[in-house]
């Protein structure tokens, strides 16, 4: 009777504990109406300021604008605006995928001012760039440098002269060419850039692909190495992806050329990668 007794004290008083827990907890939880009291009386009271702008530029540190280059004659003794009074043979743009026209333009002379005869006549560089290729002779350029000038070191006036070309997707060399594969090169295709490619020079420029050059500086001379009947100055210009070099020779006709330099001449020439625009079309923009 007493145990029973017993067992009856310790279930009350296990209730009794119970009672207590649970009513602690209600305590502790949160009640429906004291989360909405809380926030509701917290932020009116106490208002957050509110953030002024700092008009703070956003550091861009990472990225070095280029430096603007400017122009200058590719022909020592000629200025710019005497080029067109010595174009011998004007740019001809070829069907596309197909290898005839007259990609560039050509600048001849037998008598200029107090000169006889072009041969022999310094070349420079029109604009501040990099080497991106030098080649030996091959046909049909003979000796000739090319030099990149990215599109970002154009002064914005230029931009608004020119008709850029726009990259287009690649076209396919017309069946009649038999265009070997070009070496893997590397390039960056976000960016574009100004290739010019000086031909027939009358011996191998003394610079290497990767090297700089300034707008105005010697980069050969004046010769009638590839295929060519007279000294002349050949110029081509081309858009193209940033970056790219050329660590060999290019050509395409004749028995000196392998196959990787046919194929970088058909790269160059027909692929697509590059877009040609007139020469010209640069060289008489108004800086
Ligand atoms: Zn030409």
């Amino acid at each position: 009777m007493s145990d029973k007794f017993s067992a009856q004290i310790i279930v009350l008083t296990l209730f009794i504990i119970l009672g207590m827990v649970l009513a602690g907890c209600a305590d502790a939880a949160v009640s429906p109406t004291s989360l909405p009291q809380t926030v509701t009386f917290t932020l009116p009271l106490t208002p957050t300021p509110t953030p002024q702008p700092t008009h703070t530029p956003t550091p861009t540190a990472t990225v070095t604008p280029l430096p603007k280059t400017q122009l200058c004659s590719p022909l020592e003794g000629v200025a710019l605006a005497e080029l067109p009074q010595i174009l011998s043979n004007p740019f001809q743009p070829p069907r596309p995928g197909y290898d005839d026209g007259h990609h560039g333009a050509d600048f001849a002379y037998y008598r200029f001012k107090d000169r006889t005869g072009i041969a022999g006549l310094p070349i420079h560089s029109v604009m501040d760039g990099r080497v991106a290729a030098v080649s030996d002779l091959r046909l049909p350029y003979g000796y000739l440098i090319i030099i990149e000038t990215p599109l970002e070191a154009l002064p914005p006036q230029w931009l608004t002269q020119i008709q850029l070309p726009q990259a287009e997707p690649t076209v396919p060399p017309a069946p009649a060419m038999t265009c070997p594969e070009p070496p893997a090169i590397q390039y960056d295709s976000s960016r574009r850039s100004l290739y010019l490619l000086y031909a027939h020079m009358q011996e191998s420029p003394g610079l290497q692909v990767g090297q700089t050059v300034k707008c105005g500086q010697p980069i050969g001379l004046v010769g009638t190495t590839g295929e060519s009947v007279q000294e002349h100055l050949h110029l081509e210009t081309r858009i193209g992806p940033s970056g790219i070099q050329f660590n060999e020779s290019m050509g395409f006709y004749g028995s000196q050329r392998n196959d990787s330099e046919a194929g970088l001449y058909c790269l160059w020439r027909v692929s697509g990668l590059f877009q040609m625009m007139n020469p010209l079309d640069l060289l008489t923009i108004q800086p």
